[in-house]
This record gives C-alpha cells, sequence and structure tokens, in this order.
C-alpha cells in the first residue's frame, strides 16, 4: 500500500486531527506512508509530521497555495497519485479536508469513504468503520478500486509521537486554469480564548440543564480554572445559547480530551458519540437517571448552579495554593 495523508495547517502549526490520522496511518505499518502539506511558507511543516510516523513529506510550497481554497489542493494530490503510484489517501474531517477529498473523488474517478472513525488492515484489505444509523451501529466499510480515498471524523484518532524524521520532497506545483479562478475575498476569524475544542485536554460542556444563555459563564468559569475549552450539546447550539463551533457529537464534533466535563446534559447517543472516547467523563446533573450517567466515570447528582461554582472555587484554591 502507499499512502498519503492530507496535513492541513493552520498558521505554523499542523492540525492535530490530521496528525492523529498520520499517527493512525503509521499504526498500521502497512506499505509506505507519506504526508503531504501545502501551502505557501510550509516548508517547516514537514519537519513537524516524522514525528508522528510519516517516512515522507511531500511539500507543496507556492505563493499561489496561500489562500486555504480546494482545487489547487486537488490539483497538488490528482498529480502526486498518478505521478508516485499513490493507492490510498487520508483526510481528518475539516471544511477545507472534505472539500479537497470530494473534489479529489471527482478528479480522479475515486471511492471516497467519509465519516469514518477506524481503519483497519484485514489481509491486506483497507476496511473503514462508519457509524450508522444516527450512531447506534458501526458498519465496515470497503473500496472497490484504486485509489482509496478516506474521510475520518475529527478527533477519531489522538496523535502520538514516534519520534522520527521525515524526508522532505518538493513537488512541482502546477494549477489548472479552473481552479485559479475562484479567489479568497476575506478570512475571518473567530476570537476565542484558549484552547480549541479540538486541541483541549479539558473540555467542560453545558447543555439545557444550565437553564439559559447566561449561566454558560458558569461552564466558562470552570473551562478557564482548568485551562480547558467549552463545549455545547445541539439542544442549546439550536437554541442560540452558544456557537456552533462548540456543538459535540453526531452533528458537531467528535473530541477526545482527557477530561470532559458534562454540565446539565442528559448524554443523548448523539451527544455521546462525540464525546465517549474521552478519558476521564465527569457528569453534573440532578436526575440520577440521566442516561449520561450510565457511561460516566464519576457522576454528581445536583443542580449545576450549585455544583460548577463550588467546583470552580476549588479549581482555583487548589492552583493558588
Ligand atoms: C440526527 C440528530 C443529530 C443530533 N446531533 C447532535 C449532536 O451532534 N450533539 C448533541 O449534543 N445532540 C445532538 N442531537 C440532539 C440529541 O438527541 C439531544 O436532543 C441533545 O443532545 C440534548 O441536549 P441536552 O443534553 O443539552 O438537553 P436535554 O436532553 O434536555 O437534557 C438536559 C439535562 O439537564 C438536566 N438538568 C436540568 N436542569 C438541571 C440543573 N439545574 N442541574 C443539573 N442538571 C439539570 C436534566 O436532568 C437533563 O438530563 C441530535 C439529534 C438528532 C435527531
Amino acid at each position: 500500500m502507499s499512502t498519503v495523508v492530507f496535513l492541513e495547517h493552520h498558521g505554523n502549526e499542523l492540525l492535530k486531527s490530521s496528525l492523529g490520522v498520520l499517527s493512525k496511518a503509521a499504526s498500521l505499518g502497512d506499505g509506505d506512508l507519506a504526508g503531504v502539506v501545502i501551502g505557501s511558507d510550509v516548508r517547516p511543516l514537514a519537519e513537524q509530521a516524522g514525528k508522528f510516523g510519516a517516512a515522507k513529506v511531500y511539500v507543496a510550497d507556492d505563493a499561489q497555495l496561500e489562500a486555504p481554497l480546494s482545487q489547487p489542493r486537488v490539483d497538488v494530490i490528482a498529480r502526486l497519485v498518478r505521478d508516485k503510484g499513490i493507492d490510498t489517501v487520508l483526510f481528518a474531517n475539516s471544511v477545507l479536508g472534505a472539500d479537497v477529498a470530494a473534489g479529489l473523488a471527482a478528479r480522479l474517478d475515486a471511492g471516497l469513504n467519509w465519516d469514518l472513525v477506524d481503519v483497519a488492515s484485514e489481509d491486506g484489505k483497507l476496511v473503514g468503520k462508519r457509524p450508522a444509523l444516527q450512531d447506534s451501529v458501526y458498519v465496515d466499510v470497503g473500496w472497490t478500486s484504486e485509489p482509496r480515498i478516506a474521510l475520518f471524523r475529527s478527533g477519531s484518532f489522538d496523535p502520538s509521537e514516534s519520534g522520527g524524521t521525515a524526508e522532505a520532497e518538493d513537488v512541482q506545483v502546477s494549477l489548472e486554469d479552473f481552479s485559479t479562478t475562484a479567489r479568497m475575498v476575506d478570512q475571518a476569524h473567530e476570537t476565542s480564548e484558549g484552547p480549541s475544542i479540538e486541541d483541549a485536554d479539558v473540555i467542560v460542556a453545558g447543555g439545557r440543564g444550565l437553564g439559559g444563555p447566561d449561566n454558560f459563564t458558569l461552564v466558562e468559569e470552570l473551562a478557564k480554572a482548568l485551562g480547558g475549552a467549552v463545549g455545547a450539546t445541539r439542544a442549546v447550539v439550536d437554541a442560540g445559547w452558544y456557537p456552533y463551533s462548540t456543538q459535540v457529537g453526531q452533528t458537531g464534533k467528535t473530541v477526545s480530551p482527557k477530561l470532559y466535563i458534562a454540565c446539565g446534559i442528559s448524554g443523548a447517543i448523539q451527544h455521546k458519540v462525540g464525546m465517549q472516547s474521552s478519558g476521564v467523563i465527569v457528569a453534573i446533573n440532578k436526575d440520577p437517571n440521566a442516561p449520561i450517567f450510565e457511561f460516566a466515570d464519576l457522576g454528581v447528582v445536583g443542580d449545576v448552579h450549585e455544583v460548577v461554582p463550588k467546583l470552580t472555587e476549588l479549581v482555583k484554591a487548589r492552583k493558588s495554593s
């Protein structure tokens, strides 16, 4: 197998979700594994990827690739697939990753399995795992032709450093005329303090049990005290209490922090699938029969308005002592 992983970057950092896919591919130990970084002034990023299992990193470094647009990236990867005989291209899901993966599948007439949460090599065949029926079952999926393209849910794999180094190989950038017609006019960044929920080791998430948007300050203060990020359920996002970018679950983000504190969250299956691989799950809920207690490692039966501020005070006191 000859695999390449699309290594998406923001600024000078490769995305944790892309490095997770790279680590997973390295753990399969099946054939050649390379990464590809695409952008402007991205050469130094190749070094970061070596630590996570890439023996080689293809570098497409060109001012024309500065804007995070998909079609120029499809050009680069499609050419790489043809020139290097690559049979498998893996992506972590993101707005850009999904767009490039879909564009590549169309360009190469290749099969794309999306929304995967795992992959294995069985008797030399690649088998992906995808949740189905509202995430209540997992199905095995395969490919009938090459190249195989896979898009993984963000946060499906933790990056693990293996301490290697990658050889960087420059690739020629030659863009199709139709790929350069789109232009990025503006790029806005949501301002937020602390780590993003994809990268955070600690997530404090709020649900409808908080009672209203203003009470999200309880969750924010606890997250701040723990150096973590704030997550939310779809119910509160749909109600406009908190931004969509913080939604955890089937139609939001998949996260796997070391600690997940769920405040006033019932633990519906669609929420559970987005956070069940967290290291330790703590649930605070006033209903002792809430489903979240069935899979929480630690449960506090109580009112979030009483428990959360006390917890924040304790964390602050512990940190300052
Ligand atoms: C196709 C589909 C996709 C979906 N995708 C997602 C998704 O990605 N993410 C997601 O989260 N949901 C998703 N949902 C919605 C999901 O089914 C639930 O409706 C949602 O997760 C419930 O959110 P909640 O826990 O905040 O609210 P609720 O289910 O209303 O739970 C609130 C909880 O707070 C507790 N509570 C109330 N007051 C207090 C208090 N004062 N102190 C302590 N506890 C209190 C209650 O006992 C209750 O358990 C999806 C649904 C569908 C159909």
